[in-house]
């Protein structure tokens, strides 16, 4: 999809949102039942979306919610980077993602690797619970949107002022 003339300079291409979004739910342990909690106050939002998530973040969300939601692997069993590469493929709109700030993971290198295909494929995401409560409450979760890509081929260059 071609840019918009309000695009900022570093835009190289955009890809489109729908009104109903992919959201990806992801909780580690220590973090799940505060995600739980959040999901099921927002439960009417969310049931306007398609739900994914982690193995066991998403199956406790589906039972509590009672709504559909398309579960990947458990996070440390490859679940993290199986939603990565859902957002690399434009499947995943946004992601709520609880990790917990105060015990290492198993799979750190994955959450990394989420947290940063996250963030080059400029799709927004909330790491705590007001973060996710202003991306729930937002006009745009039912609205189109079209979300800019930067080229970071630029950056491979040899001018490094690009
Ligand atoms: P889980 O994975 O939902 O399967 O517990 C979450 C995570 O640790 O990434």
């Amino acid at each position: 999809m071609s840019i918009k003339q309000t695009d900022p300079p570093i835009a190289h291409s955009s890809k489109r949102m729908g009104r109903k979004k992919n959201i990806a739910l992801i909780a580690h342990d220590h973090r799940k039942s505060d995600l739980l909690d959040w999901a099921e106050f927002n439960s009417e939002s969310l049931s306007k979306h398609n739900l994914f998530g982690t193995g066991t973040t998403g199956a406790l969300i589906s039972e509590k919610l009672d709504l559909k939601v398309h579960c990947f692997k458990s996070g440390p069993l490859g679940g993290d980077l199986q939603i990565g590469a859902a957002i690399s493929e434009n499947e995943i709109d946004m992601m709520i993602f609880f990790w917990d700030p105060l015990q290492a993971q198993p799979h750190d290198v994955d959450v990394k690797a989420l947290l940063r295909i996250a963030v080059l494929n400029n799709i927004p995401i909330a790491q705590n619970r007001s973060s996710a409560d202003f991306l729930i409450s937002s006009p745009l979760m039912n609205e189109t949107y079209d979300r800019y890509i930067v080229d970071y081929s630029k950056r491979f260059s040899k001018d490094i002022n690009k």
